[in-house]
């Protein structure tokens, strides 16, 4: 378990985390170029592959919180939802908080939903016994 020291353990974990968060949090809008935007990697089969390679093959672990992260952003930071359930159906998802990415709330919500994406990670780093963790991974036969 990581216990930030401000040593060289800590600053190697920070990067072998950050990294593969930033990149999955920019792979859903890939559907911007192909596909169609807010459905074809907007959705929860995307996030259960990015979520499950890892386990599988060893690699690309914390993608998953990126993808994640982006979808509550996405479906918080406008009235657009996204299609969840792409591509069995078209239907958007959203809340009615949602706002628009031109309001004078938008960079208001976005740290508020940093923040608790953050307090969240936090939990579940500090507060989930990792031996419950792993119970719940053999448990989903995943581990
Ligand atoms: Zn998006």
């Amino acid at each position: 378990m990581l216990e930030p020291s401000g040593d060289v353990v800590t600053f190697e974990t920070i990067a072998a985390v950050t990294v593969p968060v930033v990149l999955g949090a920019m792979v859903p809008d890939i559907d911007t170029a192909f596909g169609r935007h807010r459905k074809t990697l907007h959705n929860l089969l995307v996030l259960g592959v990015v979520a499950a390679y890892p386990v599988y093959f060893g690699n690309l672990q914390y993608v998953w919180i990126g993808v994640l992260s982006h979808f509550v952003l996405d479906i918080l930071g406008s009235r657009r939802g996204l299609a969840l359930l792409y591509p069995l159906s078209d239907n958007e998802f959203n809340l009615p908080v949602g706002v628009p990415v031109d309001s004078k709330y938008a960079d208001a919500v976005m740290a508020a939903v940093t923040a608790v994406e953050l307090a969240t990670a936090a939990v579940i780093v500090y507060r989930v016994p990792q031996s419950a963790l792993q119970a719940g991974l053999q448990a989903a036969g995943l581990a």
